[in-house]
């Protein structure tokens, strides 16, 4: 097949024009459709879906070149743009999924001269009009749609109640007396925050960074309890602001309506619903998996407690509360595994650290990153490479924008730029994707040195990039990350992390930036024990926000008036490790679930990492770069995308269903798990 390497030109974006072509595009693409549903009476893949993924690529390639300008060079005109257009396409997609026209041509294919891909995205489409409603009578259309936009409002009163209940309390300190042992980072933030206010001395407030530093640094143990008791009952009816914020009645509403949008739709829950676009099979299976984890990952946890305890006794503390939990696993962890970033820098200069990483990416995969020179970006720093298979066939390119700079968004992530797609028996367009981080820049001709999380969030990102850009998927609705079920989209990044903390990888990778020597030994066994401590702990506070955000959608009982609590105490039951303060509202300020996209689908964090840790596994098994393994996992779950379910990618890969023991074994609990 022949490749069209066309990429996009960013210097050539005219804001001045952008919005109103951005009108004529989504017009266009309306009247096409209309077209479409017009000319025929007979509807064919080839009349009806063909078209219809072209309008999508369409609109795919002419946003997300502005889109991601906005993040990472934005500017106030950009934002303008940006936030005009941001509306257009609810709107486009408001008015497709209701397309009841559509819809049933959609419905009136037949599936008897499909390929599987092709069936597999038919069956994803209608479902997508379904769930949103479009085949419900007049009367539960219009109690669907009211649902929505008052889900869409609770939503947002409950983020804003937590915002209000957090930017409320704040600590003003006259002198350094009662923060001795916070970081000075802490203190010079502190120190600023007052005089802002026009005041002296120190104001701390209960934005998670200087949360976080008062919990685990403070000293003065009142102190750590005070902040301990405003940070646990934001916006709730307890706590130094009890009531004024309060989300109890917004959470409640909020469950209703759910419960209520899923019956609707045909479902028994709300959990059910949610997990018609996701991964796992059943609530059931869903449960099942987190109860199996949690009794495995126990007593593990518990053993973690003890030594904490025993280590808080030896420092003068007999008995541990809450507020002294993270004070002295701190101070315990300094003491065992003194282990910081700072340590492991040297090793990882960024370019050693790119090129060890292509190489790694050669050996599972035998593609070659090649760059190319004198490609327009939008910013000297960009680097552009094309993903070349050995037969020099360019399967994507890449855009690497590595280093922080003003006005661009914080964090790193990947996206796709344009996706691939065939564009005639012969052509198909390659994909393209931006690979987007924040590191250090490189100052004095030193190069820009990583923290060992910092290459971790590179590999996991360049595994989202691969999934998008070796995938040999034709169409754009199931090509790379689209058309991913929503559990499995994390699979493919969080697996590639695996091999930064593997130890041959990590001589690929590491080389000090005076010295050149790897990473020496000593320090490798220090990572990892520092990798694993507690982490029994951390797999049970994960697993009870998990289960109570699962159990809480499973049904919903309005003669309850305190359901939530109830559900969530007893979650608690089994899951609690630590002491809990009865004024505890964990449950107000859970915002990934009321007012984020996780609703009954928490426990997707533990889903993929399992997968991940179990795929990854079977390297450990025949060698970590055992090319046969590593083209095996090319054709089984990078080169299919979204084109078939992520459950037969994962059988295709691995032979059998997902099994968590690997996790557990990476987690280092599996001595427990063997034992229990
Ligand atoms: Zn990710």
């Amino acid at each position: 097949m022949a490749t069209a390497l066309t990429l996009p030109s960013f210097s050539d974006i005219n804001l001045s024009t952008f919005e109103a072509r951005l009108d004529t595009l989504l017009s266009e693409n309306l009247a096409t459709i209309e077209t479409i549903l017009k000319d025929n009476t007979h509807y064919t893949w080839e009349n009806l879906m063909i078209p219809m993924d072209a309008l999508d690529d369409k609109i795919e390639r002419f946003w997300s070149p502005l889109s991601h300008l906005h993040a990472v060079v934005n500017s106030k005109e950009l934002r303008a743009c940006y936030q005009a257009c941001l509306p257009k396409f609810s709107a486009y997609e408001a008015s497709i999924l209701q397309n009841e026209t559509l819809y049933r041509a959609l419905k009136s294919l037949s599936k008897t001269h499909l390929s599987s891909v092709e069936s597999h995205i038919l069956t994803d489409q209608i479902q997508a009009f379904e769930l949103s409603g479009v085949s419900l009578s007049a009367e539960k259309k219009s109690r669907f749609e009211a649902i929505q936009t008052r889900l869409s409002a609770l939503s947002n009163t409950y983020e804003n109640h937590l915002l209000d209940a957090t930017q409320a309390f704040t600590r003003h300190f006259l002198d350094d007396t009662r923060l001795k042992g916070l970081p000075s980072h802490t203190m010079a933030a502190a120190k600023e925050r007052a005089s802002e206010k026009g005041e002296s001395g120190y104001v701390l407030s209960l934005e998670a960074p200087d949360y976080i530093a008062v919990a685990m640094f403070a000293d003065d143990r009142a102190l750590r309890q005070e902040f301990y008791e405003a940070y646990v009952t934001r916006a709730s009816d307890v706590g130094p602001y009890a009531l004024k914020f309060d989300n109890s009645p917004v959470m409640n509403e909020i469950l209703a309506l759910r419960h209520e949008k899923a019956t609707l739709l045909g479902f028994e829950h709300y959990a059910a619903l949610s997990l018609a676009t996701k991964m796992a099979d059943s609530s059931d299976k869903v449960l099942t998996f987190l109860q199996d984890l949690a009794a495995k990952s126990k007593p593990q946890a518990l053993k973690e407690i003890d030594a904490l305890n025993a280590f808080a006794k030896t420092q003068g503390q007999e008995t541990l509360m809450p507020w002294d939990l993270s004070y002295y696993a701190e101070k315990l962890r300094q003491a065992k595994y003194a282990i910081n970033d700072e340590m492991l820098r040297p090793y990882f200069p960024t370019p050693n650290v790119m090129q060890g990483l292509f190489e790694i990416i050669h050996r599972l995969y035998g593609v070659t990153l090649v760059a190319l020179p004198g490609v327009d970006t939008w910013h000297k720093d960009v680097m552009v490479y094309a993903l070349k298979d050995n037969q020099q066939q360019t399967r994507g390119v890449l855009y690497v924008d590595l280093y922080a700079r003003t006005n661009k968004r914080g964090g790193a992530w990947m996206d796709s730029c344009q996706s691939r797609r065939a564009l005639t028996q012969t052509d198909v367009q390659i994909p393209i994707a931006f690979l987007t981080c924040n590191f250090a820049k490189p100052t004095g001709g030193k190069p820009g040195l990583l923290s060992h999380d910092e290459v971790e969030t590179l590999f996991h990102e360049m595994g989202h990039c691969l999934h998008h850009l070796l995938t040999q998927v034709d169409y754009h609705a199931a090509s790379g990350i689209n058309g991913v079920e929503w559990d499995a989209v994390e699979l493919p990044s969080q697996f590639f992390e695996h091999w930064c903390w593997e130890k041959q990888a990590l001589s690929l990778i590491s080389a000090h930036h005076e010295t050149g020597e790897t990473l020496p030994d000593a320090l490798y066994e220090k990572m990892m024990k520092a990798k694993h401590f507690q982490s029994g702990m951390a797999m049970m506070r994960q697993l009870e926000f998990s289960l109570f955000d699962f159990k809480l959608h499973m049904g919903y009982d309005s003669r309850a008036p305190h359901w939530v609590a109830d559900v969530l105490a007893k979650v608690r039951q089994d899951t609690a490790v630590i002491p809990i303060m009865p004024y505890n509202r964990f449950q107000h300020s859970f915002s990934h679930i009321f007012a984020g996209g996780y609703a009954a689908g928490y426990y997707s964090y533990k889903w993929a990492e399992v997968l991940s840790a179990d795929a990854y596994s079977r390297f450990e098994e025949e060698g970590v770069f055992n090319a046969k393994t590593g083209q095996d996992f090319l054709k089984a779950v990078l080169e299919v995308g979204g084109s078939k379910s992520a459950k037969d990618a994962f059988i295709a890969f691995r032979g059998r269903e997902p099994d968590i023991s690997a996790l557990l074994r990476h987690n280092g609990i599996v001595q427990y798990a063997q034992t229990s």
